[in-house]
């Protein structure tokens, strides 16, 4: 099966800008996901059979279902480590900017990045990239970053002398951006290339539980109460949304990454096409987190650009509002209103 992204070009330059380098940084996005510290992990791996010396930085606090991952001891966190990140960033031969499409997407890590002399290689799934850099590798059709880095390193014949430290964290990033391969996952390409990872000896039930099934007991008492407390349905037009407060998340004792998911439990409900979450900072004031999961075609990018001042993927998108609470609960009906006529 052919499974090459990069043109004869593209495979040129990225050859020879990694014989160019020796220490690399990689970077993802904020509040990085599976798929981001995934593929992030994987394209360190490579670099590291290279002879290269890859550091992996994330602008804050990734989920914990994360941590078992191989090689996170070594991930660096900007928040915690900014003058050891600048330096990396000013003093390395090449960046590579993972799951991230526009510089506003690495938050605090924005500047240094952007400034830093090196040349940069992004490599992306989501849709209109926009970061400077002498060779994009922008494939939306994707599930995942993780899949593209796979097919680059299978392309750069890599492949072979990779082994668990590499497959695993690259099919944690492409199940978690296919929810378990439950969407965008259709194409026979994708399982050709579960096929191969399951070679290295990975364990895929045990990543399925090590991400899945490894939450606090607090966490799924929130999800209960969140489902039967806070949804609103709107049954007419195929929509329905939950607000998380500061105060609950303080009584659910809550830790970054169990929101993680939850918003996609109300697609559940039959006829259901899109659910949205709100979700109050834990630090500042007016600032609320929003996540958008829809299905078939229904665009939830659209929406998350329109009302939302965010983005994403056609059935997953972010944005974020600076507001109150009952003020954002107002323009999640606006974007209903505004977006559900199509669906009667
Ligand atoms: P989540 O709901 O998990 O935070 O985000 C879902 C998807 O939307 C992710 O693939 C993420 O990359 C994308 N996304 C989240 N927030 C934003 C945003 O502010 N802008 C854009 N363009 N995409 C976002
Ligand atoms: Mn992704």
């Amino acid at each position: 099966m052919n499974i090459n992204i990069l043109s004869d070009h593209q495979l040129a330059l990225l050859s020879q800008l990694i014989s160019d380098s020796h220490t690399i940084v990689i970077c993802c996005h904020v509040n990085a996901d599976g798929d981001a510290i995934g593929s992030s992990l994987g394209w360190a791996e490579y670099l590291r059979s290279q002879g290269k010396d890859p550091v992996v930085i994330v602008p804050d606090m990734y989920p914990d279902f994360l941590h078992w991952l191989p090689n996170t001891d070594k991930i660096i966190r900007y928040d915690k480590h900014k003058e050891q990140g600048d330096l990396l960033f000013k003093t390395a031969d090449l960046i590579c900017c993972l799951d991230f499409n526009h510089p506003s997407r690495i938050d605090e890590m924005a500047e240094s990045m952007t400034k830093a002399k090196a040349p940069k290689v992004l490599i992306d799934h989501h849709l209109k990239p926009e970061v400077e850099s002498v060779l994009t590798v922008s494939c939306p059709e994707m599930s995942s970053t993780s899949e593209m880095v796979f097919r680059i390193v299978w392309q750069l014949g890599g492949f072979e002398a990779m082994g668990k430290h590499f497959a695993t964290p690259i099919y944690c990033g492409m199940m978690t951006d296919t929810g378990g391969f439950t969407y965008n996952s259709t194409r026979p390409e994708i399982f050709f290339i579960i096929s191969q990872l399951l070679t290295k000896g990975i364990d895929k039930d045990k990543i399925f539980r090590n991400v899945y099934n490894n939450y606090s007991e607090d966490r799924l008492r929130l999800t209960g109460y969140l489902m039967y407390q806070k949804l609103r349905v709107d049954s007419s037009r195929h929509a329905a949304y939950f607000t998380l407060t500061r105060e609950e998340m303080r009584r659910f004792h809550f830790t970054k990454g169990d929101a993680e998911g939850i918003v996609n439990m109300p697609l559940q409900i039959k006829g259901l096409k899109l659910s949205i979450s709100l979700r109050e900072d834990t630090e500042k004031d007016k600032m609320i987190w929003v996540s958008l999961r829809s299905v078939d075609d229904f665009p939830c990018n659209l929406v998350a650009e329109r009302f939302f001042n965010g983005g994403g993927h056609l059935n997953a998108s972010g944005g974020r509002l600076y507001c109150t609470m009952d003020e954002a609960e107002k323009i999640v009906k606006e974007a209903f209103l505004a977006f559900t006529d199509t669906l009667k």
